[in-house]
């Protein structure tokens, strides 16, 4: 069985007579989290209702299908998944009638111990429909001795290990929540008399809710006609905020724990500056992701920020390459250089990370074509070493090419005349301290034990196949 990975987004709402509107709104704002599926399931106290498809919420949603789905509550899901594995049955949310009625979750991370789980509840006679390792949690559910509803998804949530954030709706109730380490976002906004859950507040400023929080690590909400309830049923352990989700995953004009995501991102970018200036014209990022870590650079070395590439919005998640005729088509697509800021300057470059080193080395090429007189590499985050259990999709050790190659090395692979990549300890001064977060794919050291045997195919192979 080929592992799923999942860096998602999740949405819900509860008490709002526009609820699978209002979630359908939610998921527009959180689709940069997932692009190839998507679902919403609604409840009215009485039945659960879903619709769920692959492709982008755009695509999957039309006035018809929202209108089926009914109710004052409802949680919705974007998926970002893995090679081989694009099939409508793991697309969230999952939804199924137990004894005790109906239960739909959608997830945002990775179950480490899923497999040993799977095994476990298979030996027991469950059966399984889908190969998300969120099933597991339905199944777990199914098969708890607790009465109430909180009661049975705690005790299925002690079982697990590894990152999740949750949202659950039954009929009458929802539940959101957070691992114990806190790997993957969650927060809690207020909408009039309508709670909300997001995995980023990007998706509360578009419905116009309130921003109350984050929930905590290790906090379970239950959320009903009785009103809000906060538990803390898991033992403590060290907050473990995921970096990826600053440096790149998370809208920068999210919030995280009440801090702007993109003035984290300026403050790396000037870290980066002060660890590693050099002499040049012009500071230009790689769109969108290396934007504002450019400025940051830009104010902090005094150097001119301009536009070097402009970036193709519209490409779809599938494009014919031709096959011989035109050369780094695949990047051209996506990025062009603008002739007039780069040719004969000095350029500074500055992008979010390397992961495997094929953008970077792409866009090397690209700028020298266009005619850079100097190229030099900036990377707003570490070298990405090791890979990621917690619902971040880096591929296998071996294909990070930080894991290979020295500083140095690579930058003879890319063929820049400088590449520099910020420290640990420079993206810690950035993002206030080390104490709340996981440097697992920076330091090779992770929070938590790893129960999969891990063999992950990578969304990145996707990603690098069609735009790359
Ligand atoms: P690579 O080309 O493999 O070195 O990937 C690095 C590029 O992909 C950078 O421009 C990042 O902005 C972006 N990136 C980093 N992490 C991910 C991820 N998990 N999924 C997709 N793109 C990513």
């Amino acid at each position: 069985m080929g592992e799923i990975k999942d860096e998602c987004g999740v949405f819900g709402i509860y008490n709002n007579e526009e609820a699978p509107n209002i979630t359908y709104l939610g998921l527009y704002a959180l689709q940069h989290r997932g692009q190839e599926s998507c679902g919403i399931a609604s409840s009215d106290n009485n039945n659960i209702y879903f619709h769920k498809s692959l492709g982008i919420v755009n695509d999957v949603f039309k006035e018809n299908t929202i209108s089926q789905l009914k109710g004052r509550n409802a949680i919705g899901h974007v998926r970002y998944s893995t090679e081989g594995e694009t099939l409508v049955k793991n697309a969230q949310p999952l939804v199924a009638d137990y004894y005790y009625g109906s239960i739909s979750v959608v997830h945002n991370g990775n179950i480490t111990n899923s497999r040993m789980l799977k095994e476990e509840l298979e030996e027991n006679g469950s059966i399984f429909s889908s190969t998300s390792d969120t099933e597991v949690v339905i199944h777990l559910i199914a098969s708890s001795t607790e009465n109430l509803l909180i009661g049975r998804v705690i005790d299925s949530l002690r079982k697990l290990n590894g990152a999740y954030s949750f949202l659950f709706l039954s009929e009458k109730e929802m539940i959101a929540a957070r691992d114990p380490f806190g790997f993957r976002p969650l927060v809690m906004g207020k909408l009039n008399n309508s709670i909300v859950f997001a995995s980023e507040t990007c998706a509360l400023d578009l419905i116009n809710a309130e921003y109350i929080r984050d929930i905590k690590p290790g906090e379970v909400i239950l959320v009903n006609d009785d009103g809000i309830k906060s538990f803390y049923p898991f033992r403590v352990e060290k907050n473990s905020n995921c970096l990826f989700e600053l440096i790149y995953f998370s809208r920068p004009d999210s919030l995280f724990n009440g801090k702007s995501i993109y003035k984290l991102r300026i403050q790396m970018g000037k870290e980066l500056a002060k660890e590693s200036a050099i002499n040049a014209d012009i500071v230009i990022p790689v769109p969108d992701s290396g934007v504002p870590a450019a400025l940051g650079f830009s104010k902090e070395s005094g150097i001119d920020f301009e536009i070097g590439f402009t970036r193709n919005h519209y490409i779809g998640r599938t494009f014919i390459e031709p096959k011989r005729s035109i050369r780094h088509f695949g990047v051209k697509i996506k990025l062009n250089p603008v002739l007039d800021v780069i040719k004969g300057k000095r350029v500074i470059v500055v992008d979010d990370s390397v992961v495997r080193g094929t953008t970077s080395k792409k866009i090397v090429d690209m700028l020298k074509i266009a005619g850079a007189k100097e190229t030099h590499l900036r990377l707003s985050s570490p070298m990405v070493i090791a890979p990621c259990f917690y619902g971040i999709d880096t591929p296998v050790k071996d294909e990070l090419i930080a894991s290979k190659y020295s500083e140095e090395e690579m930058n003879a692979v890319l063929g820049a005349n400088t590449t520099k990549f910020l420290s640990l300890e420079g993206l810690r001064r950035a993002v206030g301290g080390r104490d709340n977060f996981c440097e697992a794919c920076f330091s090779n050291i992770y929070p938590q034990k790893i129960y999969n045997e891990v063999q992950y195919d990578s969304q990145l192979k996707l990603f690098s196949k069609e735009i790359f």
